[in-house]
């Protein structure tokens, strides 16, 4: 079918994470919408992430209080519409006497980060006992002084990013693929 064919009000290249998602914001504000993926969506560093949907534990480090707030804000609202799709997961930092951060920093990074995320259970974390360090595979134990153990979520990105462009065409996006945007110049 030839380009001319249509007529939209937006064109998105791509069908990684961000395509889907502004085609499904656009198409749900009543926006015409089509799509363009050269491969297949996802396909491009929407496979390769490490699968985090984080609250942004590290931007408290350089003083990004909004964006941490954002990120869990928005981490919360995946986890109650995609629950499938994204889950809790618990991580662990152990602090070992020759570590740069201090327990007392750790605890209050983690505080703030519960605070950030308005006390909600998913924010919470604690110290983990010592009789439960063992039980952690692979944890080197020697020099170890603390284990933090809070929550992230995780994802599959690639089942994440067909959910949403599914969610998109639903909403009445066009989705051409394969379909490849190529200028020429002159
Ligand atoms: C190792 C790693 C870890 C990461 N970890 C995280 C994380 O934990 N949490 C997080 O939120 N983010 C993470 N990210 C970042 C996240 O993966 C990217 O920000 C996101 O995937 C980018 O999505 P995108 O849609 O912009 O691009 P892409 O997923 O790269 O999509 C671009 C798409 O455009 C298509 N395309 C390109 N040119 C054309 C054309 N001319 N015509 C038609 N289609 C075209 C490609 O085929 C591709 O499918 C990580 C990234 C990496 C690499």
């Amino acid at each position: 079918m030839a380009a001319a064919d249509f007529d939209f009000d937006i064109v998105i290249i791509g069908g990684g994470i961000h395509g889907a998602g502004v085609a499904q914001a656009a198409a749900a504000g009543g926006y015409s919408v089509c799509l363009l993926e050269a491969q297949a969506l996802a396909s491009g560093t929407s496979s390769r992430s490490s699968k985090l949907i984080h609250g942004g534990l590290r931007y408290l480090e350089s003083g990004q209080f909004s964006l941490v707030h954002e990120c869990l804000q928005e981490r919360r609202l995946l986890l109650q519409l995609s629950p499938a799709l994204v889950r809790l997961q618990p991580f662990h930092i152990p602090v070992y006497q020759d570590s740069r951060r201090r327990p007392w920093q750790l605890q209050l990074g983690l505080s703030l980060y519960h605070l950030l995320g308005g006390f909600s259970r998913d924010c919470a974390f604690r110290r983990l006992p010592h009789h439960l360090w063992d039980s952690l595979d692979g944890l080197e134990t020697h020099g170890l002084q603390q284990v933090f153990q809070y929550q992230d979520a995780q994802t599959d990105d690639v089942a994440l990013t067909r959910a949403v462009m599914k969610s998109a065409v639903t909403l009445g996006s066009h989705l051409l693929m394969p379909a490849r945007l190529s200028m020429r110049s002159g």
